[in-house]
């Protein structure tokens, strides 16, 4: 099934969001943005764990 995700979910002013077929697809494209536009966030198991609560079906 397909998720989704976005960033104003997770209480950020930022608009992006994204979508993808699997939750391992999700989170690499997730990390990507979080490394490029989200440098003050560690990206480590807290944020991974983070991120996966945040996936909805899409
Ligand atoms: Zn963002």
């Amino acid at each position: 099934m397909a998720k989704s995700i976005s960033c104003k979910d997770a209480g950020s002013d930022c608009g992006w969001s994204a979508t993808a077929d699997t939750e391992d697809a999700l989170m690499d494209i997730t990390i990507e943005h979080v490394k490029e536009h989200h440098k003050d966030l560690e990206v480590g198991p807290e944020l991974k764990a983070n991120i996966k609560s945040l996936m909805k079906d899409a």
